[in-house]
């Protein structure tokens, strides 16, 4: 069981608030895609042992690869790398790339699951993200794909959005929940290092996201959730049951992946290792063979992964699987630490702890209470 990566590392625009790695250069696409072949070539033998249950094609946006550029990619990695029958195959697409024939296609190849770019369904805040579709226009294309058969959609919201009054946030939550997603990737809007926006706040050109609004729209969200039938499954996804990313549901189970793309990330079940945030970096390391170094994860590295991956979830960390994998020792001092956490934060139950749902939002603050110093 193992799960395949690939970032397409291109947008039309670059949105001010998005720290993951892309280029809006048209001209790299042509050895992109060569360069990934490659790749996906030298990684073939090494992971052939590997059945892929899932295929996430991430960016960047992966739905700008043009009709011919997408056949010839699915191609190459179904002819390298061996998919369970029924793989789920995810596809990043952002509404403006929505079509009837674009859908069409999607479908004849096996992409059985759609993530879309929405992030608001209010003009303002559209326009405040430098977002190109409209409301409405976004919209039509999530009926357009639920016409076109597709079955699970999964659609990326962003609150905490200045601007976002508690009114607008709940008529956006209600239109969204009467379409129903199978799946929603909900973030608090965050000043990410290296984007436009931080450099915005940092000149005093725009003020720093209000924490209080984000908490505020999260409470709400969680509460219209449950009334219709979601659950949050971990601190940023919420489905309809049965309808959780099994791709990323893999990375926070310790399952193996791999990744191919600038930026991309590996994790063969005992090693870790990454891409370079840079086409040139990429494509120089993979014409050259020179692939980069193999972390071998140190007992605390493998602890610190561990609790935060597991603690990131509803389900939590749960003391039988703690005891296959560490010492008595460890697991003592994760409930030495638990216990020091003020009243309320954590659920500490006979079989496991957890962060309840109603405090994700302070999850990373309460996963740091429990990462272990490196040696
Ligand atoms: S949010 Fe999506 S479309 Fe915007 S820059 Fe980031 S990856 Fe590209």
């Amino acid at each position: 069981m193992a799960g395949l990566y690939i970032h397409v590392p291109f947008c039309k625009k670059k949105c001010p608030y998005c720290n993951f790695y892309s280029v809006v250069s048209r001209s790299l696409r042509k050895n992109y895609l060569t360069t990934l072949v490659h790749e996906a070539t030298h990684f073939a033998p090494v992971w052939s042992n590997h059945e892929f249950e899932t295929l996430y094609l991430g960016g960047g946006t992966p739905s700008l690869l043009s009709d011919e550029e997408l056949c010839s990619l699915f191609e190459n990695l179904k002819a390298l790398f061996r998919f369970s029958k029924n793989s789920e195959i995810t596809l990043e697409a952002n509404p403006e790339d929505i079509n009837s024939n674009t859908l069409l296609l999607w479908k004849s190849m096996g992409i059985n699951r759609l993530s879309i770019g929405l992030q608001a369904l209010d003009n303002e805040s559209l326009s405040f993200l430098e977002r190109q579709h409209s409301s409405a226009d976004a919209f039509e294309k999530l009926k357009l794909a639920r016409n076109a058969g597709f079955s699970n959609i999964s659609v990326d919201l962003i609150y905490g959005i200045p601007g976002l009054s508690r009114k607008t946030w709940l008529q956006t939550l209600d239109t969204l929940f009467q379409f129903r997603p199978e799946h929603i990737s909900a973030y608090a809007l965050t000043l990410e290092e290296n984007t436009i926006y931080h450099v915005k706040v940092k000149r005093q050109l725009l003020a720093t996201p209000p924490d209080k609004l984000a908490i505020a729209h999260f409470h709400i969200l969680r509460h219209k959730a449950r009334i219709h039938g979601y659950k949050f499954y971990e601190v940023s996804n919420l489905c309809l049951p049965g309808y959780h990313s099994k791709h990323n549901f893999s990375y926070w189970q310790g399952v193996p992946y791999l990744g191919l793309g600038p930026s991309a990330h590996s994790f063969d079940g005992r090693k870790r290792w990454w891409n370079p945030s840079s086409m040139g970096e990429w494509q120089n390391l993979v014409f050259k063979g020179d692939f980069p170094d193999n972390e071998i994860l140190n007992s605390t590295q493998q602890f610190n992964d561990y609790l935060v991956t597991r603690l990131r979830t509803r389900k939590g960390m749960i003391f039988e699987d703690l005891s296959r994998i560490f010492l008595k020792n460890d697991i003592d001092l994760i409930i030495h630490t638990a216990n020091q956490l003020p009243k309320g934060l954590l659920a500490l139950t006979s079989k496991g702890i957890r962060i309840p749902v109603r405090n994700f939002l302070l999850s990373d603050g309460i996963i740091r209470k429990f990462i272990l110093e490196e040696p």
